[in-house]
């Protein structure tokens, strides 16, 4: 039949077949997968923010390609997200890189590494510095591709049952802290612990660790660790923010039609923006709650941070003797970093100073 005898015949004008056949050629293609978060379902920025990406992805692909989101320990534990994505027990996965130092230490630069970038300078890093190429490359080993899905921003430094006042109050201080974060803090005589979000508060009861960190007031009120620590510092020098990402198993990923691939990639550029706002929204009033309920803050002394920025680059000088790759990337996050602080110290930082610390007129009162 003739193309054009073929659109009389269908009631199709020219112009209408014309965008109405090659859909009809194709037929429409419905996935389901599976998606293992590092995160339990109380944490709604952070599970909250794999729910939105399944969303958004749904709407966008008219509800034919379905993501369903699993909390920690549904199908694998919090810490072993990356396991199953690499290995194909789920298609996709919501999780931290630096959980997975043990494997490989420069998985950090994914998420944060102590004394690293805050939240815009990681995303310029990620989408504009080269960093997304080589994170790309590193997860290519483990059958990923990776895309950055949120970020907390600066976080806290976390609870304590006691104070810590100098370098050697951190000695035989049990702690829950992750990653290169923790090997810092052990050579300075700290005992760290690494534990999922959800074990954190009865270990933090029961007295089988001193001090606790996670995230920042929002989460923290959250997993109710002011009831049982009551001195909480800041700042969260280990992750001056953290990025959180999506992995794809490989082949899954290849599988998928372009339109569902872009449908994903967008939803997780979508997260990105929304799970900071959301933290820089929701903190002020969770840390107002904190401080009303007793909780003191801290701030960690100079010389504390000075001792641990120092240990942080030691550590870091051999990492990179031991690891090319990690030498590869540090150099190259090292000197954008280098960059970007020149640039922040400039505007940013000197904005920031001022309207902190400039007398203001009090703003309205609170209506509750
Ligand atoms: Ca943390």
């Amino acid at each position: 039949m003739k193309r054009r005898q073929f659109l009389k015949n269908a009631g199709l004008g020219i112009a209408a077949g014309a965008v109405a056949a090659p859909a009809a050629a194709q037929s429409p293609l419905q996935i389901k997968w599976r998606m293992a978060s590092s995160f339990p379902k109380s944490l709604d920025t952070l599970f909250g923010s794999a729910e939105q990406i399944a969303s958004r992805v749904s709407k966008m692909t008219d509800g034919k390609f379905e993501i369903r989101i699993f909390a920690a320990g549904e199908i694998v534990p919090s810490l072993q997200v990356l396991d199953a994505v690499q290995n194909g027990t789920v298609e996709c996965g919501q999780t931290a890189s630096y959980y997975y130092v043990g494997k490989n230490p420069a998985l950090a630069f994914d998420t944060a590494l102590p004394f690293g970038m805050n939240c815009r300078q990681q995303n310029a890093w990620m989408y504009y510095g080269g960093g997304m190429g080589l994170m790309r490359e590193l997860f290519k080993q483990y059958n990923i591709v990776n895309f950055p899905c949120g970020n907390t921003g600066t976080q806290m430094a976390g609870w304590y049952r006691r104070e810590i006042k100098s370098v050697a109050d951190l000695k035989g201080l049990k702690m829950r802290i992750a990653g290169l974060a923790g090997q810092i803090l052990s050579r300075l005589g700290v005992v760290p612990q690494q534990i999922g979000g959800a074990d954190i508060y009865p270990a933090l009861e029961k007295g089988t660790i001193d001090a606790a960190e996670w995230v920042g007031p929002y989460d923290d009120e959250k997993l109710g660790f002011q009831k049982v620590a009551k001195y909480y510092y800041y700042p969260g020098w280990w992750e001056g923010s953290a990025q959180l990402s999506i992995y794809v198993n490989m082949k899954q990923w290849q599988s998928l039609p372009r339109s569902y691939q872009e449908a994903l990639e967008t939803a997780c550029a979508e997260a990105n923006i929304h799970m900071v706002a959301r933290y820089d929204a929701m903190n002020t009033e969770a840390l107002r709650r904190l401080v009303a309920g007793g909780a003191q803050l801290r701030a960690f002394p100079r010389p504390v941070m000075e001792a641990c920025y120092k240990v942080a680059n030691e550590l870091y000088a051999e990492l990179a003797a031991k690891s090319p790759e990690f030498k590869k990337i540090y150099t190259a996050w090292s000197r954008f970093r280098e960059d970007q602080y020149l640039w922040f110290r400039v505007a940013e930082n000197t904005f920031d100073n001022f309207v902190y610390s400039v007398k203001r007129s009090p703003a309205p009162a609170r209506k509750n």
